[in-house]
């Protein structure tokens, strides 16, 4: 592991910015932090440079624990931005610039420019001017001047949130593979989840200073821990249904009852067995999984179209029981109307639990 964290603090005198936090980034892998606005992400990222020392925990860079170190020691690439070319300077001398601090000989500076420019493919540009490129050749140019360094990792902060929508979308996948090929871990902080969702091998998910978890977009999307991730990750929201386990039938089916005195009978993990008659649970499940039909039926709630919002290839369509309000997302145009009254289904296994202490449920 070449980034490992562990139990790192920072304390600005009573907030605690960052509360004992431990993760490590193996060589070439991605790891996003992801979190909304002040839980804690740039004061990470800024412990790993060293611009920030640590008030308890280490950071440990290739084996080393580096927390005294100054952040030249470090030998860590930080950008904020990949945007920030010289104008009257061509590609080459744009990466090659901060080559020049190092007093790095002509001919190594040569390799170097070479090398990135085969990795980025910016063989037919080297000598234009930035003016004379578009959008996205000056991106790979300014990405290639931020890893040109050859550092032991490599730390960016909201790397793509000056890019317009359609440069973002590119971005996206041609940074993911760059970093690859280039077997140096990384840590992009971002607060846009689609951001980390595409460009992450894993996403550590902070809140207040902590983490809630770590893992792969795939699991952090479909098995969130706790009900926390289970909000924030995802557009629209899950929906999260407050309720209380009546009955249990076998082979993880299951009767909750909800607030307005509806109850259902549906599928879920088989864990549910180890829960007593009574617990109290939140039910999360994802707009594009509910389904809703005109006939009534045990699994799932009877409630009434309050708006429907198309969004292009597929609709969005808000449902209101006069408790709760369920969100859903179909690709088939919806041939109801609002103020219809409708039969929402929660299919077989579709429906996540999350116990009274906001956890997934789990086996103990
Ligand atoms: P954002 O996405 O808005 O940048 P963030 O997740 O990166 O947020 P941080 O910038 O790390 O969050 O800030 C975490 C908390 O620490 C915030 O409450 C912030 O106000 C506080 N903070 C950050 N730097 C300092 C500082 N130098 N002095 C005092 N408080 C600070």
């Amino acid at each position: 592991m070449t980034i490992e964290l562990k139990s790192l603090t920072k304390r600005f005198g009573a907030l605690t910015a960052v509360d004992s936090i431990d993760f490590d980034v193996g060589d070439g892998e991605v790891l996003c932090l992801l979190g909304p606005s002040g839980c804690g992400k740039t004061t990470t990222l800024r412990m790993i440079a060293g611009l920030e020392y640590a008030t308890e925990g280490d950071v440990v860079l290739q084996g080393k624990r580096v927390n005294e170190l100054a952040p030249r020691d470090r030998n860590v690439a930080m950008s904020f931005q990949f945007y920030a070319l010289y104008p009257s300077l061509t590609v080459a001398e744009n990466l090659a610039f901060p080559l020049h601090a190092e007093k790095m000989s002509k001919s190594e500076i040569d390799r170097r420019v070479q090398k990135i420019s085969d990795t980025l493919q910016l063989g037919n540009i080297l000598g234009r001017r930035p003016g004379q490129l578009a959008e996205g050749e000056k991106q790979r140019v300014a990405v290639g001047r931020s890893i040109i360094r050859d550092p032991t990792c490599f730390l960016f902060d909201e790397p793509l949130s000056r890019l317009d929508v359609q440069l973002r979308e590119e971005m996206r996948g041609e940074i993911k593979e760059v970093l690859q090929d280039l077997s140096r871990p990384t840590v992009i902080v971002t607060h846009d989840q689609l951001e980390a969702l595409t460009m992450a091998d894993r996403i550590a998910v902070m809140r207040d200073g902590r983490i809630e978890q770590v893992d792969t977009p795939h699991n952090v999307f479909q098995r969130p821990s706790n009900l926390f991730v289970a909000g924030f990750i995802g557009t629209p929201q899950m929906n999260l249904l407050p309720a209380t386990l009546t009955d249990l039938k076998g082979d993880g089916v299951a009767e909750f009852a909800v607030e307005g005195d509806q109850s259902m009978v549906i599928e879920v993990d088989r864990r549910v067995e180890e829960l007593a008659r009574g617990a109290k649970v939140t039910l999360g499940i994802r707009p594009r999984n509910l389904e809703i039909s005109r006939e009534p039926s045990a699994d799932g709630l009877s409630t009434k179209i309050d708006m429907v919002e198309p969004m292009g290839a597929e609709t969005l369509v808000h449902l209101k029981d006069g408790h709760h309000d369920l969100r859903l997302v179909t690709d088939w145009r919806v041939p109801l109307a609002e103020g219809d009254h409708v039969h929402t289904k929660f299919p077989p296994k579709m429906t996540h639990i999350f116990t009274e202490d906001e956890q997934l449920l789990r086996t103990k």
